[in-house]
């Protein structure tokens, strides 16, 4: 009998929980989602807002496929100033604040782009790539484009192109936006020489948090220039950006070396981004690395020729763990006969397994836009529009050989989980500028370290826990990381990734984005 009595008290507490949380639930997002419906309708933007579920389903998802965040609206704006009169309205006019992200193509892996009963600003349907991108020149910058937040990089490589001319600092694939990297950085193998993407930027147009359209620079609004870039997106919205341009080459001599000891194979790194002047002949203009495994042979095998694959499998099942370091050495039609000399000086005194040396001649853009091949390849396999867990850090490098034995010896090779690309490759901090947001390791050079897992549906939490552990290993070892695209979820995290940084940003947050309202889904100040 008493414990019948039990049972059914247990039943209504249960019971009242639930619906407690129901009402909760209702309360939350109803009232929200029914105000900014019918408040923002009555906007001059009313026809470019999009509230169907096929428009608010596609702008909740991203390249991760791991977190799902619905929106209210889509705005698809023809013109900045379309988000002028959002992003106005909702710091001005609402009586209930929301949230609006810029979203360029989605490319984040933990829902950074996304707005939770926000609104989404589809940055892709402001413009396509003829109106996207001028060229100009001037006496003091040389050549320079301006280029629309919303161009993909491959559409500015065309662009500029036709002018002979072509940015010098990229990311390894090209179907990103401009103000999708700008935001974060922009890294690749050109970074060693010629700085991240957020050091090749002389001008911007930003609409900040309260609505206002402003152009800034070093010069002109330096606190909004230098807080957007590498800001994750949390003081304005990029719709032009000015980028420094280079005598674009033709051709590009592209070189790969295996190892098998990873000290031999970071002396070498180390030596190669050591020659790094801008004007420096006898420097490369790109350095990267990666780690060679069998189990992620998918992601490397195809710059080898079947007669190679097999000599490599081999050395790889020796090693179990190799060491790749992949150069390149862009020429035209001046340095052509002297290219081949030049490379040869440069890699002459390298300790990589002997005749483990690989070379292609390859055109300029074919070389830039090597990514994509891969990624057609992976669509045509059913293999692109999978998860994604990744976790990019950046390790000072002095700790990079520890970091070798506790996590690539330790834990990657011994899990044994690891599927796609894993890239590791060194860069020279003073080609960063530290009044930018963007964070990294405070030693002179440091490396990046990219494990970009592709998994299944259902397995990936296990990469996210082999990430989670990766993590824990640097904390407990005091290997002071930073990540790169970073995805944290407390404050506390955040204060200790930017560091010394952490204030000036909380600053530039209260003076461009008082009201907290932009780029929510990076969860710095909108964090549970
Ligand atoms: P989104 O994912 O749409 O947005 C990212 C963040 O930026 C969000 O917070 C968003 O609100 C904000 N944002 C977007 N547009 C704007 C804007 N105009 N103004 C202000 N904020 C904005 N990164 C590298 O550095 N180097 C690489 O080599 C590299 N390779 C990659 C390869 C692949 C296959 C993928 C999927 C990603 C790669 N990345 C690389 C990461 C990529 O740079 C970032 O994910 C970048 O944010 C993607 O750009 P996006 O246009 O898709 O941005």
């Amino acid at each position: 009998m008493a414990q019948n009595h039990l049972m059914a008290s247990r039943c209504m507490i249960i019971l009242l929980i639930m619906m407690s949380l129901l009402l909760s639930m209702v309360c939350q997002s109803k009232p929200l989602t029914d105000s900014l419906y019918h408040k923002l309708l009555s906007l001059p933007i009313a026809d470019i807002l999009h509230v169907d579920s096929e428009s608010t389903h596609a702008a909740s998802v991203d390249f991760g496929l791991i977190v799902r965040e619905i929106p209210a609206a889509v705005l698809r704006p023809s013109c900045p100033k379309d988000i002028v009169t959002l992003v106005a309205f909702a710091y001005n006019e609402s009586s209930l604040p929301f949230t609006i992200s810029a979203r360029g193509c989605s490319h984040s892996i933990q829902g950074q782009a996304m707005a939770p009963d926000g609104v989404v600003v589809d940055m892709m349907s402001l413009g396509n790539k003829r109106r996207g991108t001028t060229v100009l020149w001037s006496w003091s910058l040389g050549h320079y484009a301006d280029v629309g937040g919303q161009q993909l990089w491959i559409d500015v490589l065309e662009e500029t192109l036709k002018h002979g001319v072509a940015p010098v600092s990229w990311t390894d694939y090209l179907y990103l936006t401009v103000g999708g990297t700008l935001s974060n950085a922009g890294i690749s193998g050109e970074t060693f020489r010629y700085g991240p993407q957020i050091s090749n930027v002389y001008e911007m147009d930003v609409i900040t948090g309260t609505g206002d359209f402003l152009t800034c620079s070093p010069d002109k609004n330096p606190e909004l220039f230098y807080s957007v870039l590498g800001g994750l997106g949390q003081f304005g919205i990029i719709t032009r950006a000015r980028i420094a341009l280079g005598q674009a080459p033709k051709r590009v001599k592209w070189v790969r070396m295996l190892y098998s000891d990873f000290s031999d194979f970071t002396i070498d790194q180390e030596s190669l981004i050591s020659h790094h002047g801008r004007d420096q002949d006898e420097a490369l203009d790109y350095v990267e690395g990666s780690l060679l495994m069998h189990r992620n042979s998918d992601s490397w095998t195809s710059f080898f020729s079947l007669s190679d694959r097999q000599r490599l499998m081999s050395l790889v099942t020796e090693h179990e763990l190799l060491y790749c370091i992949e150069v390149a050495k862009f020429y035209d039609g001046r340095t052509q006969t002297t290219v081949d000399k030049a490379l040869e000086i440069i890699l002459k005194d390298l300790s990589h397994v002997p005749e483990f040396m690989f070379e292609k001649d390859v055109a300029y853009v074919d070389f830039l836009n090597r990514v994509r091949v891969e990624e057609l390849k992976l669509r045509r396999q059913g293999l692109w529009n999978v998860p994604h867990p990744w976790l990019n850090l950046f390790v000072p490098k002095s700790r990079i050989a520890d970091f070798n034995t506790g996590v690539f010896n330790n834990i990657v090779l011994k899990k044994n989980i690891t599927t796609g690309l894993v890239l590791i490759y060194p860069m020279n901090n003073d080609k960063w500028d530290d009044r930018m947001s963007a964070v990294i390791p405070d030693e002179d050079v440091f490396y990046t370290v990219g494990f970009l897992h592709s998994s299944g549906f259902e397995d990936w939490q296990e990469f996210d826990l082999q990430n989670k552990e990766v993590l824990l290993f640097c904390e407990n070892n005091g290997i002071k990381v930073k990540q790169y695209l970073p995805n944290y979820n407390t404050e506390r995290e955040w204060m200790e990734h930017f560091g010394s940084k952490w204030r000036t940003f909380q600053e530039s947050k209260a003076q461009f984005d008082p009201k907290m309202l932009l780029s929510p889904g990076q969860r710095i100040f909108n964090h549970n």
